[in-house]
């Protein structure tokens, strides 16, 4: 496919898509319902219903009985840890085989035009983003999606918190499947705009931020701490009334799922004409510039807070102006008598 009908390149080879990006017309004033519509389907796929359908295959066939869930043993707990393990193993490895071992589409709509690895990086565990990546991602990283998992269904077998059956609250039920990714994002937000402020950066998230130029195995490349807040957004099956099929996708939505932003390209090629959107680009900037785009533009706390960048020129504009502004700020800080 020939990505310069849908974008730029520069000198070092780096894809820009020609497209703004454009926040979901979710929370918008004056409501724009044909907007609304036409970009509804982008919501579910392709990503969002493939979360939801591998949610149910664990759900209904891979996940113990409720009289198991109900006692806790290891047997059963690892049987959890070792499946979830595997469908990242599948799911990450076949996207790193494809685009970045057997490069099979070149750097086709690749935002970076280097490959993370033909350049070795002493930030990194073993001078490799992916040996980094894929340490933390099954080290700390799946074990405490795992735990979290654990939690959650053996709560729910004990009766413990404010479960719902299908046939009694299909309404409530269904309402709370179709907001799990916006819970998911506004918390995703909170979570990394505090990880982001002074010593929290320094000794945590700074760990995913070492890949400027992001592949697959950099998605759950992060502290335990930022791991443990990371799936924290799963609790809220706590508070509301919810069910475990609903956890499944959530958590599907949150762990498999973090591989989204982190794809590096902006299409997935399928054939010699056709690709499917990564929905990557607003995650990539994040990456790129740090201080934008704490989330992917479905809350609108971005554009409140004034971080949004939808790639354009007038959005590094006024990112560049917000950063010299900050500079100075803390220039004058540093440079202040002491009181
Ligand atoms: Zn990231
Ligand atoms: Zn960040």
């Amino acid at each position: 496919m020939d990505d310069l009908q849908f974008g730029r390149k520069n000198k070092r080879g780096d894809y820009t898509p020609n497209d703004p990006l454009e926040p979901a017309p979710v929370f918008v004033w004056p409501p724009r319902p044909l907007k609304f519509l036409s970009w509804l389907p982008h919501y579910f796929l392709p990503w969002n219903a493939l979360f939801f359908a591998l949610g149910a295959v664990f759900w209904f066939y891979a996940t113990p009985a409720k009289e198991t869930l109900a006692v806790l043993d290891w047997r059963w707990m690892a049987w959890i840890l070792l499946r979830n393990a595997l469908l990242v193993f599948v799911i990450y490895g076949v996207l790193e085989l494809r685009l970045y071992i057997n490069r099979a589409q070149g750097n086709r709509f690749k935002f970076n035009g280097l490959f993370p690895s033909d350049r070795k990086s002493d930030v990194f565990l073993f001078g490799s983003q992916n040996i980094d990546g894929i340490i933390r991602t099954f080290g700390t990283g799946v074990p405490i999606w795992t735990a979290y998992e654990v939690i959650m269904l053996h709560l729910w077998a004990i009766g413990w918190g404010p479960w719902a059956v299908f046939g009694d609250n299909p309404l409530a039920l269904i309402a709370l499947g179709l907001l799990v990714p916006l819970i998911h994002e506004a918390h995703f937000f909170c979570i990394h705009w505090l990880i982001h402020q002074g010593p929290l950066y320094k000794w945590v998230h700074s760990v995913h931020h070492n890949s400027v130029n992001p592949s697959p195995w950099s998605s759950l490349s992060m502290h335990p701490v930022e791991h443990l807040l990371y799936w924290s957004d799963v609790l809220i099956h706590l508070v509301l009334p919810s069910h475990p099929l609903l956890v499944m996708y959530h958590l599907q939505v949150t762990g498999t799922g973090a591989v989204v932003g982190h794809i590096g390209f902006d299409k997935i090629e399928t054939g010699k004409d056709s690709a499917i959107d990564s929905h990557a680009y607003a995650h990539y900037l994040h990456h790129k510039h740090f201080e934008v785009n704490y989330a992917d533009g479905l809350v609108p706390f971005d554009r409140l807070a004034g971080t949004w960048h939808d790639g354009s020129k007038e959005a590094e504009e006024r990112m560049q102006l917000r950063y010299a502004k900050k500079k100075a700020r803390l220039n004058s800080a540093a440079g202040a008598p002491k009181a």
